[in-house]
């Protein structure tokens, strides 16, 4: 890296004096563990925003899944659907309750689930499938509804990359039986550390607020009927969440100006090279605008993606690839996996997974850094290309 180029990190969190000055209040107030007033507004406000009756804040994303599938009753002898294209923590809260994920393949370019997929994967002990909205871009939720319907399943949304994406003009977060975000540092707003389950159904809530708080009773302090956790939020936390979320559209419209001009900037690449996409969507979907999604040429490989990933960084640009497939790492390679045709490979998850990488995407990237960025995508794709070329008219 030039010292005349600054470099571009891939996440930043987008925190102002709003954030700062409810910290500090919630600081001063005293109230710093999870008891105090931003944990109960946040809940209010997020569950507002998502247009759902119930929302219970917890300490991160995982342990929102992990007490989605508890309230849920799923357990030893229960399948869990889940996209093999995903981050990690989404089979192993499956992992966490003993029940078994079955991992599925997803779909091109816009990497969400395949429902056709799902209907392949479903036996009698299919108790939830989670829908991860992939990378900000929601599963086609009416089938899977449907499905869930007339196989008496439940859905859980995970919607951690998707905050304020819309499904046929519905917000993401207010469609399956349960929904969960996290609030992790690099997502579209943070609390640090940090979760959220939202229902509409007050059963499940009461059930989540139950597991996430030692598993006590309501009404009997310190008497605990069943094995609990400690999943709370604090309301510092809370505090900087209430912030962000006073300023989610604000964040939202700033992150949507760079991925137009990624989109603009980069559109000659996607007319030049057959099967390169930038932020492929839906049309009947608003995504919610995690990370630039860069999709390379059809005939491209992990190792050319890998090649272009480490000259970008050269240059001061940071990127990250796409999720490995999950059934290619060691704890869940032994798990059943079901494609659109009903058999066991997942040829679009292994493409797709090869072929991605996410570029720089906080809302503090600027035109003139997305036209460098650009550029030096054009120069090393092109060259990525020819070497390629080379190596099989040489072979
Ligand atoms: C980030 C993420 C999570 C985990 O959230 P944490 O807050 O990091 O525990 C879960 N699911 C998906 C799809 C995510 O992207």
């Amino acid at each position: 890296m030039s010292h005349t180029q600054e470099f571009i990190p891939i996440a930043e969190p987008d925190l102002g004096p709003n954030e700062e000055e409810l910290l500090l209040k919630a600081y001063r107030s005293g109230f710093i563990s999870s008891f105090g007033e931003y944990v109960t507004k946040f809940e209010e406000n997020f569950a507002a925003y998502c247009k759902r009756k119930h929302a219970i804040a917890v300490s991160n994303g995982t342990a929102a899944l992990h007490l989605a599938l508890l309230s849920l009753n799923v357990g030893e002898g229960d399948e869990v659907i889940v996209p093999s294209l995903c981050f990690a923590a989404v089979a192993a809260s499956v992992f966490y309750v003993g029940a078994t994920p079955v991992l599925v393949d997803c779909v091109s370019p816009d990497t969400t689930m395949s429902i056709a997929a799902v209907r392949e994967a479903i036996t009698p002990r299919t108790k939830a499938v989670i829908a991860v909205h992939s990378y900000g871009n929601p599963v086609d939720m009416d089938p899977l509804l449907e499905l869930a319907r007339e196989h008496n399943f439940k859905v859980i949304e995970d919607a951690a990359e998707a905050h304020g994406g819309l499904y046929k003009g519905k917000i993401v977060g207010s469609l399956g039986d349960i929904a969960v975000f996290s609030f992790y540092g690099n997502k579209v707003i943070t609390t640090g550390e940090g979760g959220i389950v939202l229902t509409d159904d007050p059963d499940i809530a009461s059930k989540v607020k139950f597991y996430k708080n030692h598993g006590m009773a309501p009404t009997k302090r310190y008497w605990h009927p069943e094995v609990g956790y400690n999943y709370r939020m604090t309301n510092l936390q809370a505090a900087i969440g209430v912030a962000q979320l006073e300023r989610i559209h604000e964040i939202i419209e700033k992150k949507d100006r760079v991925f137009t001009f990624y989109k603009s900037s980069a559109s000659d690449l996607e007319t030049k090279f057959p099967g390169l996409h930038i932020n492929a969507q839906r049309e009947d979907c608003v995504p919610g605008k995690w990370m630039v999604c860069l999709l390379l040429p059809e005939n491209f490989t992990a190792n050319m993606r890998d090649a272009l990933c480490a000259k970008l960084q050269q240059k001061g640009i940071d990127t990250r690839p796409y999720f490995y497939p999950l059934h290619e790492m060691p704890p869940y390679a032994q798990l059943r996996t079901v494609n659109a045709r009903g058999t066991s490979d997942l040829p679009v998850t292994r493409d797709l997974s090869a072929r991605g990488l996410n570029l720089p995407s906080s809302t503090k990237v600027t035109e003139k850094q997305v036209e460098r960025i650009t550029k030096v995508l054009a120069k090393q794709i092109k060259k990525l290309a020819l070497e390629e070329e080379g190596n099989e008219s040489g072979a």
